[in-house]
């Protein structure tokens, strides 16, 4: 393992300060600081302003801990996995998803996942580290690229759905968010950016609290809790009504509706019981609800709902006025799609 310092995981102070102890001036800092990040480069080489001896005292210092690109896969869709190396040689997936409108990168926030959802491919692989800051920032900057290499256009959006529970990360994600969102980033706007969570009540008050200005998803798929733990076993430490005064509190505090993500299957949330569950769990906080196609990941355990299953969520749903869309999955033929990320490339 490389002893050196990861030069990213310095904030622009830090890097200012080093340069000043090195009897250098602390503008080299800031030239520095725009080289790592909006110019994003993974060599000490290629900062063509610095100076040689600079550079190999950078280099003696610190390494750029930067990810690969290990794989990619490109789906008839269009959607574009990739295995993503990481300094240490795990892996992790991110994907981009091209659409009329828009063009939508998929980042993963951990190796692995913390949690233990019994429909979801990534939660077999356990969680085996949390992702650095700079790791997130990565994955965003390289689908960028793909974007508009293939797609002649920049990223539009970004959404926290690929590997891992990004509260469980959380200082991680904010600080990655807050590159992404800066000026000496990527300068894309938060309101682009959605966080979507398994839901752990305490760190949605936080990011309240932390005044956040990215969208919130939550993944719901059961508004009752014996059948969410079932499904969801650590809903068992964090029932739904704590999880609805977290988002009670969210709303309060950035009046930004939140939207719920859930899956119908057959046998496990079809009922009209289930429907009614979620009518009433919607209207404690304004939000919608995207029903997203299921992925099997096995054979048999959980099998999509009929179409009629599907049909009664949504007439209950509208009969109400709560806003409800039907997600498709995308890059099913290469496994990129939602749950299906467990590094099979
Ligand atoms: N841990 C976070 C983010 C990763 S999962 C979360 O739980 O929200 C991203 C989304 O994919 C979640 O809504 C999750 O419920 C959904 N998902 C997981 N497995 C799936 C599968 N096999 N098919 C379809 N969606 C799945």
């Amino acid at each position: 393992m490389n002893s050196k310092t990861d030069i990213r995981a310095l904030t622009k102070e830090q890097l200012r300060d080093f340069f000043v102890n090195n009897g250098d001036k602390a503008f080299r800092g800031n030239q520095i600081y725009e080289w790592l990040w909006s110019k994003s480069v993974h060599n000490f080489e290629d900062m063509t302003n610095i100076s040689k001896s600079t550079r190999q005292m950078l280099d003696d210092n610190f390494v750029i801990n930067n990810i690969e690109v290990d794989a990619m896969q490109r789906s008839n869709d269009g959607t574009i996995k990739n295995a993503i190396k990481l300094h240490d040689g795990k892996i992790v997936e991110s994907v981009l998803i091209p659409t009329e409108s828009r063009t939508t990168a998929c980042v993963s926030s951990q190796v692995g996942c913390s949690l233990d959802c019994k429909f979801c491919a990534t939660a077999r692989l356990k969680r085996m580290r949390n992702l650095n800051a700079d790791e997130i920032y990565d994955q965003v900057v390289a689908i960028d690229k793909q974007s508009q290499l293939y797609h002649n256009r920049k990223l539009t959006n970004i959404v926290f759905m690929g590997m891992g529970e990004p509260l469980m990360n959380y200082n991680n994600v904010i600080k990655a968010i807050d590159k992404i969102t800066s000026n000496e980033g990527l300068g894309m706007s938060a309101k682009r950016i959605t966080v979507s969570t398994s839901g752990v009540p305490k760190l949605i008050k936080k990011m309240a609290d932390d005044e956040v200005r990215f969208n919130l998803a939550v993944s719901l798929h059961s508004a009752i809790d014996e059948v969410r733990t079932k499904i969801m076993p650590f809903n068992h430490r964090f029932p739904l009504a704590d999880l609805r005064e977290a988002l009670e509190y969210w709303y309060s505090k950035t009046k930004r509706k939140i939207t719920y993500e859930y899956i119908v299957w057959q046998g496990i949330n079809d009922t009209k019981k289930d429907v009614e569950a979620l009518v009433k769990y919607c209207k404690y906080v304004p939000c919608k609800v995207n029903l997203i196609e299921y992925n099997p990941i096995d054979d048999g355990e959980f099998q999509q709902a009929s179409r009629n299953a599907l049909n009664n969520y949504i007439s209950n749903l509208e009969m109400n006025d709560i806003v409800v869309n039907v997600r498709h999955s995308r890059g099913k033929d290469i496994d990129a799609a939602c749950g299906q990320l467990a590094n099979k490339s």
